[in-house]
């Protein structure tokens, strides 16, 4: 086996994603950074890999991974593991990353850790840690020989620049299986979204149950616009049915590190606050006093979120004017 780590780089739009540069980056400081990149644009994305750690770069431009869903890239990637044996093999947690792991897990018989927000070598020991519950953290590692998968979580890391690094690019000849285009996508539609994308929103507004009613969720949207940020909830009301899924902040929705987090109407509970509490300031508009959400703010505004949220939404339109 030989002590390379791997990371396997999702494209967006022909460009390597913001996620997978993160993990790159934490790759190359751990030991060998080696980037596998499967799609059309592979090979002129893999020269550019140098400047966030990648040592060598792997590609296959094929168009057929853009076009069919994760099969390509599971065949692929499970004959280049076999065989090269890299110690690990890091991804980002993405939709498409996430299902790609589990069926290499399976497929090539090989551990898996989810969720980790770390890792680090002591001695010849991984140590991956793990958020559990909200409130513990776990150390886990692979107890098994062959290569280890860990999906790591998103902002975990940030996006390391590695100055005059150039990589070496071996190109993959590889014929792919059509049984492996058995899933093709047909369409893609973008949700349509004003302001930034709640993953890189500097200012985050968030409500949760305490705004009593959907519609009100338009008072989140509308300090969030002024402050030229994005809006987030809770689950409690996106099972609710009041917004998509997209929205959901916390152990089971996205992990988001804001300058500035508003939350509105919202108790605290350890499974939201799992997903913000990495963020700079908080601010917490709840008409409760003992509300959990208070223990973690820097500012703690004790009163009626319905009231609160407009007229903060004024001042800030005020003082912009
Ligand atoms: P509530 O807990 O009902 O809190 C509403 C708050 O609003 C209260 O504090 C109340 O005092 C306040 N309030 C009421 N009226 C007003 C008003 N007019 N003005 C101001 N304040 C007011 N939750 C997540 O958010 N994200 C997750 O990813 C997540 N994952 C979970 C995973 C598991 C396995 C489990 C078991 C739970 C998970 N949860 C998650 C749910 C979590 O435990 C809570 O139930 C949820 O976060 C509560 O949402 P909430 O704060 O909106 O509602």
């Amino acid at each position: 086996m030989s002590n390379t780590i791997w990371v396997l780089i999702e494209l967006e739009n022909g460009q390597p994603a913001r996620s997978s540069l993160e993990v790159l980056g934490k790759a190359a400081k751990l030991g060998r950074a080696e980037a596998v990149v499967l799609g059309a644009a592979a090979a002129e994305v893999a020269p550019t890999l140098g400047a966030y750690g990648a040592e060598k770069v792997y590609i296959h431009a094929d168009a057929t991974y853009d076009n069919y869903l994760t099969l390509p890239a599971v065949d692929t990637l499970s004959a280049l593991l076999n065989d090269h044996q890299p110690r690990l093999l890091l991804l980002a947690t993405t939709y498409e990353l996430r299902d790609i792991a589990a069926r290499l897990m399976v497929r090539n018989n090989l551990g898996l850790i989810t969720d980790a927000t770390d890792l680090a070598f002591a001695g010849e020991e991984l140590q991956v840690t793990v958020p559990w519950g909200g409130e513990n953290v776990v150390t886990a590692t692979h107890p098994h020989q062959g290569t280890g998968i860990v999906l790591t979580r998103p902002k975990a890391f940030a996006v390391e620049q590695f100055d005059g690094r150039t990589p070496e690019v071996e190109t993959l000849s590889i014929s792919i299986n059509s049984a492996a285009q058995a899933i093709k996508i047909v369409d893609s539609v973008d949700v349509a979204s004003e302001g930034p994308a709640l993953e890189d929103a500097s200012v985050i507004v968030s409500g949760g149950r305490g705004l009593g009613k959907a519609e009100n969720f338009q008072l989140v949207e509308a300090l969030a616009k002024a402050l030229q940020g994005a809006p987030g909830a809770t689950r409690a009301i996106v099972d609710a049915g009041w917004l998509p899924y997209s929205y959901q902040i916390g152990q089971t929705g996205k992990t988001v590190k804001p300058t500035l987090y508003v939350a509105a109407g919202i108790s605290g509970a350890i499974q939201h606050l799992a997903g913000m509490k990495g963020s700079k300031y908080i601010i917490a508009i709840n008409k409760d006093e003992n509300a959990p959400i208070f223990s973690v703010a820097d500012l703690g505004v004790i009163g009626d979120a319905l009231t609160i949220l407009p007229q903060l939404t004024e001042e800030v339109k005020r003082r912009k004017a």
